[in-house]
């Protein structure tokens, strides 16, 4: 049963068209299989969220016309009754007692971010260092034998990542385990996200496995086609030409974006797509979507 998805954009820069493109997938699918969809805005890093940013999310989903049943209705609300930096003492008390649990593969660690150079299989763990605010970051260890296999593709988490950052050395809890924690904990059922997050999604799912998170264990995923700029590179938020901010001011309509997610789920005539109704009128297409590209997890272990 899929009772739960979620949008869930970052606040570190404007929305572009791979963004709304994603938006576009989650909120049909939700309404072709009743789901409920939630609003789900990780502003985890407070040190790049900004208001501007979380504004636009607001004005974007307003002008693609799509609705959502939980979460912040406006900026104010989210920032006063959802913001990540309510969350981080909970956060921080899970951590601490996954700890407890699992005292053997976490270990604070001293190195500096620079010099970690994205993956990291470093010495910390055998130094015993105590948790320090601002001096030390909070690490799983991480095994060779780490495969995640989801259908037929699979990542090793020891080589994609190394050890994985729990608690940040700036005392704020990691993407990668908020984001998990609150899908666990809010029981999402259907995570819908571009294929540049396959990996994001394996160690999420490594993380569930080891410290049993039963509801992300169930959680059905698809990963969608991305969208390229004319230079063929993955859109970026800081690239504000991208941004449908810009779109908007110069009164462009989200049509293009509607045929595009209507392509991907596979309508044939996906050019005569204008809105959300004209794909949810598209069932049986909906319904193949989601069984040749929904992956299942839990029968992979
Ligand atoms: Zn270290």
């Amino acid at each position: 049963m899929l009772n739960l998805t979620r949008i869930a954009p970052t606040p570190s820069g404007f929305i572009h068209a791979g963004n709304a493109l994603n938006f576009i997938l989650i909120y049909t699918l939700a309404r072709h299989t009743n789901a409920k969809i939630e609003l789900k805005i990780d502003d985890i890093d407070q040190n790049r969220s900004k208001d501007i940013y979380i504004e636009d999310i607001f004005e974007t989903l307003k002008w693609l016309r799509l609705d959502w049943d939980l979460g912040a209705c406006n900026k104010n609300d989210f920032l006063k009754n959802y913001s990540f930096a309510h969350k981080q003492k909970i956060l921080f008390k899970v951590i601490l007692s996954l700890w407890r649990k699992n005292p053997d593969i976490f270990y604070a660690c001293k190195c500096s971010r620079k010099g970690i150079n994205g993956i990291y299989h470093g010495d910390c763990i055998k130094l015993n260092l105590e948790l320090e605010k601002e001096k030390t970051a909070l690490k799983l260890h991480v095994d060779n034998d780490s495969n995640i296999i989801l259908r037929n593709r699979y990542v090793n988490i020891y080589s994609a990542f190394g050890d994985i950052t729990l608690w940040q050395k700036e005392d704020f809890c990691s993407y990668q385990f908020a984001s998990l924690f609150l899908d666990e904990d809010h029981k999402t059922s259907l995570i819908v996200r571009g294929d540049d997050l396959f990996n994001s999604t394996a160690l999420q799912l490594y993380m569930a496995r080891l410290f049993g998170f039963e509801n992300f264990l169930q959680t059905t995923f698809i990963h969608h086609m991305l969208i390229f700029d004319s230079n063929g590179s993955k859109l970026s938020k800081s690239n504000g030409s991208n941004s449908l901010a810009s779109w908007r001011k110069n009164g462009k309509k989200p049509n293009e974006l509607f045929q595009k997610a209507a392509q991907i789920i596979g309508v044939k005539e996906f050019w005569q797509v204008n809105t959300k109704e004209d794909i949810l009128t598209c069932k049986d297409e909906l319904d193949m979507f989601l069984r040749t590209n929904g992956q299942k997890v839990s029968s992979a272990f």
